[in-house]
């Protein structure tokens, strides 16, 4: 499962606050939210980066942004919408190695990110 922040959270090991799970997913709310909705939607199976996914793990990247929509939708603010985003490596601003997607809502988002 890794051995970054977020293996440990899948462990259990370090607590977390999380909102969604099954057999392959898991979603917990960012320590350092960025907009009132900030949640992490990661693979229970280590994937370090995007560029490290492979055919194999087509199924599961849709998992993680289905799982995403479905927290929105639950939630009630799918329809005034959101932001799903991956940083992939140091210019995409990546700081934990274990792949994961970032839901964030609550508030209007701004384009271009910074
Ligand atoms: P960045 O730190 O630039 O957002 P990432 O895309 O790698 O880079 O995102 C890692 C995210 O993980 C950050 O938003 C950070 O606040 C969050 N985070 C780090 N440690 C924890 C933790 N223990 N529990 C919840 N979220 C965490």
């Amino acid at each position: 499962m890794g051995d970054t922040i977020f293996g440990k959270i899948i462990k259990r090991e370090i607590p977390a606050d999380i909102v969604y799970e099954d057999d392959e997913v898991l979603a917990f709310r960012d320590l350092n939210p960025q907009a009132p909705v900030h949640v992490l939607f990661i693979p229970k199976r280590a994937i370090a980066t995007l560029n490290d996914a492979t055919p194999d793990d087509a199924a599961l990247l849709g998992k993680m942004l289905l799982a995403a929509a479905n927290y929105a939708k639950q939630q009630g603010f799918a329809e005034d919408g959101y932001r799903t985003v991956v940083n992939c490596n140091t210019h995409g601003g990546q700081t934990v190695y274990h792949l994961h997607v970032h839901l964030l809502a609550g508030r209007r988002m701004t384009w271009p990110p910074g």
